[in-house]
């Protein structure tokens, strides 16, 4: 075994992270679950998400034969959405083709949607104890730190070279029981010591190596993603209020929000309330104004212009160009609906009930 493994190796059993809730199983449903959750997310936010998770989905069959809408108000303040629509999806796919079992076979499991290389390594070596490599955002951290690997570890270039990095590390072969704690060493050193601010060291078995600490350079690598100026859009979204409830219409499956509850869009360039006018035959009188709220997606900036509005008439059925089903609902079951964060954010901060009188609507 390399010095390299066997020190992270003897580091996790004494430092490591050993009883999380999808630790101690072999079950490659639950591993898989926890591996989507945990993408770009951290273990303590995961943990409620995942349990209640598991609860209502203890297995691909009950996932499969469950709804979008189900998965979606599951993983509702989880954020990045498209992970749970993808889990449903790959649920329904496993479900249809491969019999409800899920694949063993690092290639198949990579083919999954939402599935990429690190993922898939991480589900086949804890599930199946397989020797493969991940290389998520921690381990780039650590190995660029320990490698003293300049420049962005996204370029493609030092992606390769992080890889073929991964794969050598490796324990070997006849150390294959091991790989489990190898790889759970690389994912809690880069999550507990190796972190992105204030490193801790002096407590990382990996001192005595480490070019970043040896240069001292620990500060400046990995270099960050070269500076490119999100483009800055701006958008309407209508507070309807109609006796206590809010209007949410359903988003469509692709683009921003897909599939979730969300407040109606429209554009900045008009009047709310002729919009309102025209679009929805409803009549409507401006409430409290909301400052906008700024919320940033991976390509882009959106500046949201809330407008709180109290329905004064309204025509029966809500018929909208932007979406297929829109509900009036209370603002508590709003915060319990798929909703998107910055809908949530709008919510708590200008109407949870709990938080007393709805400021924005007048009192029927
Ligand atoms: S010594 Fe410091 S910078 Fe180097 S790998 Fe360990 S924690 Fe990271």
């Amino acid at each position: 075994m390399s010095t390299f493994s066997a020190k992270l190796i003897r580091w996790q059993k004494l430092h490591g992270r050993n009883n999380l809730p999808w630790q101690n199983t072999r079950d490659p449903y639950a591993i898989w679950v926890s591996e989507i959750m945990l993408q770009q997310t951290q273990v303590t936010t995961v943990i409620p998400y995942y349990l209640r998770f598991l609860q209502r989905f203890p297995n691909i069959g009950s996932l499969a034969a469950g709804t979008v809408d189900e998965v979606l108000a599951l993983w509702s303040g989880l954020g990045y959405y498209s992970r749970g629509r993808n889990l449903h999806r790959a649920a329904r796919l496993i479900a249809e083709d491969q019999e409800g079992i899920f694949p063993r076979d690092l290639e198949v499991i990579q083919q999954l949607p939402g599935v990429g290389r690190s993922t898939a390594a991480a589900i086949a070596v804890f599930a199946y104890g397989e020797r493969s490599a991940i290389l998520d955002g921690n381990v780039k951290r650590v190995f660029a730190r320990c490698f003293g690997v300049d420049g962005y570890p996204g370029e493609r270039k030092n992606e390769i070279l992080l890889w073929r990095k991964a794969e050598e590390l490796l324990p070997e072969k006849s150390e294959k029981s091991r790989i489990e704690i190898y790889t759970q060493a690389l994912m809690d050193l880069g999550a507990t010591v190796c972190t992105r601010g204030k490193p801790k060291c002096m407590a990382c078995p990996l001192q005595q190596d480490c070019i970043a600490l040896r240069d001292d350079r620990v500060d400046r690598l990995p270099a960050p993603r070269p500076h490119r100026p999100l483009p800055e859009k701006e958008t309407i979204l209508l507070m309807l209020m109609k006796q206590g409830k809010v209007l949410l219409g359903k988003r469509p499956a692709t683009g921003i929000w897909g599939g979730l509850w969300c407040l109606p869009e429209m554009p900045v360039s008009e009047d709310a309330i002729a919009y309102c006018t025209r679009h929805f035959g409803m009549t409507v009188e401006p409430l409290a104004h909301m400052p906008p709220l700024d919320h940033t997606f991976t390509h882009f900036r959106l500046r949201i212009h809330p407008r709180p509005l109290q329905v004064v008439s309204y025509p029966a059925a809500i018929k909208t160009p932007w979406q297929d089903e829109a509900m009036w609902i209370t603002l508590d079951d709003a915060l319990k609906a798929a909703i998107p964060a910055p809908v949530r954010k709008l919510i708590l901060r200008h109407g949870h009930p709990q938080s007393g009188q709805l400021p924005f609507e007048k009192q029927l």
